[in-house]
């Protein structure tokens, strides 16, 4: 990984007193080392990333703590470090993206919670949910409910959010339940400061060893028949130890206000969207004080009933607001209110959005319900007008602008991921189409245009595994396509190994890129090692030839008794595509697979720009690979557009006045990864494609070189225009 987190690293080591400035997660990620944490580990995921990558570069600081950090191979591996607690009075933080990242780390969380911790455990979750989400919307509250773990979604202000990551550990103590807080992207991303606190260096560290390992103790197994006693434990110690110690601590908060005869219940995370609702209709101020009452539940499992009831006891209702479906926590909220006798009408789903973000937009229809129907002498009509003007903002806007192209996510200009779909599509124009099952990671921009390539995803490397039942019902063979960080996160055991086993007839590539570039090209098992990327620099300079020198897959592959294995560089379409005829096609019976190796442009880029940068400064010979497009020769047929989708190879006006087609063109932003040209060759397009090499600083041959051409040129011009004539 390529990018530095210098000044971050910085503020994790502000001492007591200081004032941090900056984003949510960075606050939670010091918040972590002020609470005396021992470990940290995770799997990387949005929004919360950031985290680990931090914390990766951190570790020599954190290292003069005493605190071990480990990128983990995936989320249950992340769940399972936890384990540490179970036994030791160790603090431990991991962090991954949920809802994706708790499924795969499930197992592990119910066998954690199962027999609890003794060292404070926390999950710190990022919460994909909504709008720009890039995974299945469902809600994590629904584990922390089947697994009995706090749950804690707080409100994204940085000191609330500090506070109550300190608390989570102490919590977890006290109830020796696993926490999990849960942060949206508006709480990652919130800016904010804070006073700081000193790190704790933990008691027992990687500097302060364990003399011996803990006593024999099965009650710490999440094994028969002591399982039976823990589901006790949970319900009739675990569970009442956490509320008593979120009451006592007042982790949830009550915002008092003088309408109250009514009140709002908002999850934590939701808060800041309802003070702004609440600001749109005239019932907050510009601090955000409500005029009708708030609690918010900072900790979302389990809820305290004594406080809820506290709160709602003498009002005429309620609106609970809960983001996602289902509503557990108003159902929960029905109850509690029930048992207690309490006649208060609840409302919460019926005057809500079922689904979907709770932004200020979505809520304020059914805030303004509630408050009309409760306080009729309030006047609803700024809110009202509010929502009438965006709409009709909206629709001036759709009217002015007319139907707008769709505009999905793609590639990175030069990616090499990109060839490998081009291939296959001329590939299946030879064998006819083919069933791909797709996965999870950048490749799978290749279900949008102009591959549209993809019939399912199943999970983060669990491609292979999801062709299982299709490829044996099917007369041409099936393709699995997988990232490398995909192969190492699941589909090395979920789908090679199952494939092996059972003797499957599969095609699998493997994008060998080189990191996990999707969640921020985090480096893996098989990333090219510094001395590679540097070999890269001194030999290739610009052009596209970092053969990864890190051959752990394919020797991953081959140990398992892989038969069949091709490995190809991905800008060479062509090859590609008749490895890929080849596997589709060959009478071979068993696990084919297609290394198709090539560096991830994105980090690419980053590595070379500051090395360009450099010789540059030092009036160095730099040389920079260009593609472009012979406008006069280009037959506007566009079929180089439809084999590639890169952003850089685009459309415009056909400078010749007698023809009517927009040319194809090339425009700034080209990396020359040379896929156009490997495009038209494979395809045998049009011959309109130019290679051009740009030298800045050339060599003095070079310059000759150059001044030679162009006269020769100069002479040529008026001689082929006469002939013309
Ligand atoms: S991040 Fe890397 S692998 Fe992903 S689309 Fe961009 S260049 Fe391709
Ligand atoms: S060579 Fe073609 S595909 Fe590659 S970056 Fe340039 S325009 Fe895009």
């Amino acid at each position: 990984m390529e990018v530095q987190f210098t000044e971050q690293i910085q503020q994790l080591q502000l001492g007591a007193g200081a004032t941090f400035h900056g984003e949510g997660i960075l606050a939670i990620t010091k918040a972590v080392l002020q609470a005396g944490v021992a470990y940290i580990g995770g799997y990387q995921g949005a929004p919360v990333s950031h985290l680990l990558d931090v914390m990766v570069q951190a570790r020599p600081y954190v290292d003069t703590l005493g605190v071990h950090v480990e990128a983990c191979s995936n989320e249950a591996s992340a769940a399972a470090m936890l384990g540490a607690s179970i036994h030791y009075p160790l603090r431990g933080a991991v962090t991954w993206k949920s809802i994706v990242g708790t499924n795969v780390a499930a197992d592990a969380l119910a066998n954690l919670a199962s027999p609890g911790v003794v060292g404070g455990a926390l999950i710190v979750l990022g919460a994909d949910y909504g709008e720009g989400a890039s995974v299945v919307q469902e809600r994590t509250q629904a584990f922390a409910m089947k697994s009995t773990l706090v749950l804690i979604d707080p409100r994204p202000e940085l000191a609330n959010m500090v506070r109550l990551v300190e608390h989570a550990f102490a919590l977890s103590e006290a109830s020796n339940m696993p926490a999990m807080l849960e942060l949206r992207i508006r709480a990652c991303h919130v800016r904010g400061s804070f006073v700081a606190k000193d790190n704790v260096a933990p008691k027992v560290s990687t500097r302060h060893l364990m003399d011996e390992p803990a006593g024999f103790d099965y009650m710490r197994l999440s094994h028969p028949p002591v399982t039976f006693r823990h589901e006790k434990l949970k319900v009739e110690e675990r569970v009442p130890a956490a509320q008593r110690y979120i009451a006592e601590h007042r982790l949830n908060e009550t915002f008092d206000g003088p309408r109250g005869e009514v009140g709002l219940v908002v999850q934590g995370g939701v808060t800041n969207a309802l003070i702004r609702a609440l600001q749109q209709m005239g019932m907050a101020d510009d601090q955000g004080a409500s005029r009708l009452p708030i609690h918010v539940l900072n900790v979302t499992y389990p809820l305290v009933p004594g406080e809820l009831s506290a709160f709602c006891a003498g009002r005429r209702a309620v609106l609970v607001l809960e983001e996602g479906s289902p509503e557990y926590i108003e159902k929960d909220l029905l109850q509690i209110l029930h048992r207690q006798d309490l006649n208060t009408a609840l409302h919460g789903k019926d005057l809500l959005p079922q689904t979907g973000e709770y932004t200020v937009e979505a809520i304020t229809p059914g805030l303004v319900a509630f408050v009309e129907r409760y306080l009729p002498d309030l006047d609803v009509e700024p809110a009202r007008r509010w929502l009438a003007d965006n709409a009709a903002r909206r629709a001036a806007v759709a009217q002015a602008l007319g139907a707008l192209p769709p505009r999905p996510p793609g590639f990175c200009v030069g990616c090499p991921e990109r060839p490998v779909f081009a291939a296959l599509k001329l590939a299946q124009a030879e064998v006819g189409r083919v069933h791909v099952a797709a996965d999870i990671g950048c490749h799978s921009f290749a279900t949008f245009e102009p591959f549209s390539s993809g019939h399912s995803i199943l999970g983060y490397g669990m491609s292979l595994a999801s062709r299982a039942g299709v490829s044996p019902m099917m007369q041409r063979r099936t393709i699995a396509v997988m990232g490398d960080g995909g192969f190492w996160h699941n589909g090395l055991l979920t789908g090679v190994q199952a494939a092996l086993f059972n003797g499957d007839d599969a095609v699998l590539i493997i994008m060998k890129n080189g990191y996990t570039s999707a969640t921020g090209t985090q480096d893996i098992l098989s990333t090219p090692d510094d001395e590679a990327k540097a070999e890269a620099e001194r030999n290739a300079a610009l052009h596209q030839s970092l053969a990864h020198k890190n051959q752990t897959i394919e020797g991953t592959l081959q140990g398992m008794g892989v038969a069949w294995l091709r490995v190809v560089y991905t800008y060479e379409v062509d090859q590609m595509r008749r490895t890929v005829q080849e596997a589709l096609t060959t009478s071979f019976d068993g696990l084919k697979v297609i290394v198709a190796e090539g560096e991830c442009q994105l980090e690419r880029q980053r590595r070379l720009k500051p090395w360009v940068a450099g010789r540059l400064k030092r009036g160095e010979r730099v040389e920079r690979v260009k593609y472009g497009v012979d406008e006069d020769v280009c037959s506007g047929d566009h079929a180089c557009i439809r084999l590639s989708g890169c952003p850089t190879l685009t459309l415009k006006d056909n400078p010749d006045p007698l023809r009517v087609d927009p040319v194809a063109t090339v425009i700034d932003g080209c990396v020359g990864c040379g896929l156009c040209g490997a495009n038209a060759h494979a395809a045998t397009l049009c011959p309109s494609f130019y290679r051009a090499e740009v030298v800045r600083h050339p060599r003095w041959t070079e310059r000759l070189w150059s001044a030679w051409q162009a006269a020769v040129s100069s002479l040529l011009r008026p001689a082929t225009s006469a002939s013309t004539r």
